[in-house]
């Protein structure tokens, strides 16, 4: 009998995914634009309160087009989360400018805003308007904090540190859509803020992205960048280099569906969040995520930290061990200040991060994991690192 494998996270078209790829198909409206692209734009927006949205290719592509249009030039540097999936960094080195990496807090894992402001203080000097960091000479232009797991980054502080340094900020919020700072969506707390729809997100169209802004000459440059920055469709003239970025109306349908199911998601992955925190109850030797104070986090992809000193066995050796019982777990990123792709960025201290790295582990929680698969994890886990029969 082959053995059942339970996934780390694996979508769910579960709504009216078919009704409106259906619409689609019967009235042959398939490509970059149409009917579905500007409903699915006008869900997002209203779900994370925006008043504009532009959906793009990809995630990746929605961060390329925040950082131009919040004016990221060649030779630029862009501050940036030090643990991070990388893509957000690569967004940076595709306009030809450079991240600055900043380390994750102990607490909440994300951008540690007591390390950006040592940088902004102490690693850069101001002229003629501009912030420049003082060791590579390279003009500072913005912030990129990205939200991981579902969680927020302390936007509190990261904002107060933007205005008072004059920066812009972009957020990576590709991780948590759902999520709310107070009563505001992640997403709509900078200047732009960016979404994903990839296959491991908290609701999918398979392959797509999206920016959002309160600003509407921001929304219309998106607008124009992402279809080849077309001035007149008739006789072809391009006022610049543009982008082949726009989502097709056949994805955009796939959204629109998932979109419905966004709260029920979110509700999902919060229970398993909390099903988990009881399975694991008075194990000294594992860290939970906790959840920032004033906000809502959407636990999208529920992770742990294993400590090697008290545990039996490292974050490592369990994630193998549970593969064998056919269980799918997996490690955080490599820290960008070690990713051979981003060597030689510019990085504060980054100790967190690596720790981080080393003992992270995300466990199964798809939006569909049955609650009696999510106690077959729980105890595995719980009797693999304490070796108790527990
Ligand atoms: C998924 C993700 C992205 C990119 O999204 P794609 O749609 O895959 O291009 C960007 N940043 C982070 C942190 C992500 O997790």
């Amino acid at each position: 009998m082959e053995k059942k494998m339970i996934p780390l996270s694996v979508p769910s078209l579960e709504g009216r995914e078919w009704d409106w790829v259906k619409e689609c198909l019967d009235t042959s409206w398939v490509s970059s634009a149409g009917p579905a692209v500007d409903r699915f734009e006008a869900m997002v927006a209203s779900h994370v309160g925006s008043s504009r949205a532009v959906a793009t290719v990809n995630g990746t592509a929605a961060i390329h087009i925040a950082l131009r249009l919040a004016g990221v030039q060649a030779e630029d540097e862009v501050i940036l989360s030090d643990l991070t999936f990388i893509a957000p960094a690569n967004a940076v080195r595709y306009l030809g400018a450079h991240p600055v990496l900043v380390d994750a807090e102990p607490d909440y894992w994300q951008m540690d805003p007591g390390k950006l402001e040592n940088f902004l203080v102490r690693d850069c000097i101001s002229k003629e308007g501009s912030l420049f960091n003082r060791h590579t000479g390279r003009r500072v232009r913005a912030i990129l904090p990205v939200h991981i797991l579902g969680g927020l980054c302390d936007m509190e502080s990261i904002l107060s540190l933007a205005g008072r340094f004059g920066l812009p900020v972009v957020e990576d919020a590709t991780e948590c859509l759902g999520a709310r700072w107070g009563k505001r969506g992640a997403g709509t707390l900078g200047l732009i803020g960016c979404f994903s729809f990839n296959g491991n997100k908290i609701i999918t169209t398979g392959g797509g992205g999206m920016l959002v802004t309160d600003d509407r000459g921001l929304a219309e440059r998106a607008r124009y960048l992402t279809t080849q920055a077309k001035d007149d469709p008739l006789e072809f003239v391009h006022g610049e280099v543009g982008y082949n970025y726009r989502l097709p109306n056949l994805l955009a349908a796939l959204g629109c569906a998932q979109m419905e199911l966004l709260d029920e998601f979110v509700r999902r992955k919060r229970a398993i969040a909390a099903g988990y925190a009881a399975d694991f109850d008075g194990l000294d030797m594992l860290t939970l995520l906790r959840e920032r104070p004033g906000t809502l986090s959407t636990h999208w992809l529920f992770t742990v930290l294993v400590d090697p000193s008290r545990s039996r066995l490292g974050s490592r050796d369990l994630m193998r061990r549970l593969d064998a019982q056919g269980i799918q777990t997996r490690p955080l990123w490599q820290p960008m200040h070690l990713s051979p792709a981003h060597r030689g960025s510019f990085a504060t201290d980054c100790s967190v991060s690596e720790r981080l790295n080393r003992d992270a582990l995300s466990l199964p929680c798809s939006v569909g994991l049955a609650e009696e698969d999510r106690r077959t994890v729980g105890s595995a886990v719980r009797r693999l690192v304490s070796g108790g029969c527990a």
